[in-house]
């Protein structure tokens, strides 16, 4: 991937080109990162001297390391490693330290803390924990998508868009989903469940949020917006440069981690949004269709979501510019299996076909661009996980990918696009631990990776043989005893 010319804020890393994490204090080396593009008048890197470690990638806000796992070692021992670098699977041995990876180590090697817990992986496969990057945590339970069954009046209502999202956590991590990317829910709930799982209260995969969408009066999702409406407290709408730039600030100061924005805008709120999203730090995904894409990705947007209609010469662009593509295939295909297509919203003025979708997705592959896979299982779909993923993956195989490359986007390159490349979506010593194991050869047969067994987030186990298990009450002991320590 090029890193030097595409005018591109902050290039994505490959997951091999991801700085070095050194071993105290997560300080990043900054000089492998100076090589790279200093092509934005707003990256940091110009102000810090080759070569000076610093606490965090000073292109974006900066990442809390946070509570550092349970204490102890896990060992998965007698499998087969699928890394999400690109290197085929091989045997081996994935050794687990508090929550970080410590080796992989060759089949027989036995390097490992003699108390560790050694879990017996023989018959599956061990890779990065699956990334969404398509989420809304808090979304009403129909709309039409699926069954209904929640209150009229609780629609809008955030507690209610709170446990919604607790019971949505539940199902990406059973699915083996370690990292989503909520873009768009009421209120503070993906900030709330953010710091919950990441607390380790919840059960669930880390959450990457953007607070609300950033829309415009009859934009997308901003329709008929009124207290008790579907969206209402979703939806950020705003009206002129000016108060776009205040939308994302209002998102910033919230503490949201990328910005998203969708269509209908001018070119003037589009750049406006794009540029003061950068110069904080954030990155910006944009929900848009024809010369609505092909501004945003002029703008200089990050990632491009749904595969609503483009032209090829926005393809071009956006593979020129280093813009990914997020397809959510999977929710399009929903939508045409139930109702036959898009029809009463504003900012759908027409759909293609399942078939032609694939074939957006092909020719951006053809073309270059980066593709991420998130699902957008808005409604009741997400109780079609895991399922509804492994869809998702199927269509990037129909589109060109082979079954090993559909599994790379759907880690280390999900890594790349929610900038987190240096910690997420490998398997490598110094990463994150975030792990599933599934029954058989996914590489092989896509249709293994719902084979589900072992889920590992942040070094604590949380589903063992298929099963939620991970966060048990661990009573403290009463005031005045012993302290106990924590087992792993
Ligand atoms: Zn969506």
């Amino acid at each position: 991937m090029s890193h030097g010319t595409n005018g591109h804020r902050a290039p994505l890393r490959s997951p091999l080109a991801a700085p070095t994490i050194l071993a105290a204090g997560l300080l990043l080396a900054v000089g492998a990162a100076t090589a790279l593009a200093q092509d934005r008048p707003e990256d940091r890197r110009r102000y810090v001297a080759p070569g000076t470690p610093v606490s965090d990638d000073p292109r974006r806000v900066p990442v809390a390391p946070g509570p550092t796992g349970p204490d102890g070692s896990i060992v998965l021992v007698g499998g087969r490693i699928f890394d999400g670098t690109g290197a085929a699977a091989r045997p081996g041995t994935l050794v687990i330290e508090r929550n970080r990876i410590r080796a992989v180590l060759a089949p027989g090697s036995k390097t490992w803390p003699a108390e560790a817990r050694v879990i017996d992986v023989g018959g599956m496969t061990v890779l990065p924990g699956l990334i969404d990057l398509h989420t809304h945590l808090s979304y009403y339970m129909s709309g039409g998508f699926g069954p209904a069954d929640e209150p009229q009046q609780l629609i809008a209502d955030p507690i209610q868009g709170t446990l919604r999202g607790v019971e949505r956590l539940r199902a990406y991590i059973a699915s083996g989903i370690t990292s989503v990317r909520d873009v768009g829910s009421h209120g503070d709930v993906a900030f709330r469940l953010k710091d919950w799982v990441r607390a380790r209260r919840l059960p669930g995969p880390r959450v990457f949020a953007a607070g609300n969408l950033i829309s415009a009066r009859g934009g997308h999702a901003a329709g008929g917006l009124r207290p008790g409406s579907l969206l209402f407290g979703a939806v950020r709408v705003a009206s002129g440069p000016e108060e776009w730039r205040e939308a994302v600030r209002e998102q910033y100061e919230r503490g949201a981690d990328f910005i998203k924005l969708t269509s209908h805008f001018t070119r003037e709120e589009v750049a406006a949004a794009i540029a003061e999203a950068h110069a904080l730090g954030l990155r910006v995904t944009v929900d848009a269709e024809t010369f609505y894409t092909q501004w945003a990705v002029e703008a200089g947007a990050d990632c491009i979501e749904h595969p609503l209609p483009r032209s090829e010469e926005t393809i071009r662009l956006m593979a020129t510019k280093g813009t990914c593509s997020v397809p959510t295939v999977v929710s399009y295909k929903y939508i045409f299996d139930t109702r036959g297509g898009y029809y009463g919203t504003m900012s759908r003025r027409f759909s293609f076909s399942h078939e032609a979708n694939i074939e957006m997705v092909r020719k951006m592959k053809r073309a270059g661009v980066t593709i991420g896979v998130g699902t957008d299982l808005v409604g009741a779909w997400y109780r079609h996980l895991p399922a509804a993923y492994l869809t998702e993956l199927k269509v990037l195989v129909a589109a060109g990918f082979t079954g090993p490359e559909a599994l790379v986007a759907a880690t280390g390159t999900n890594a790349t696009i929610i900038d987190m490349a240096d910690r997420l979506g490998t398997l490598e010593p110094g990463k994150l631990a975030d792990v599933l194991v599934v029954r058989g050869k996914p590489d092989e047969l896509l249709d293994d990776l719902t084979q589900v067994q072992w889920v590992i987030r942040d070094g604590e186990v949380v589903v063992d043989r298929g099963q939620i298990v991970g966060l048990q009450h661990l009573p403290l002991p009463e005031p005045g005893t012993a302290p106990a320590r924590r087992s792993p």
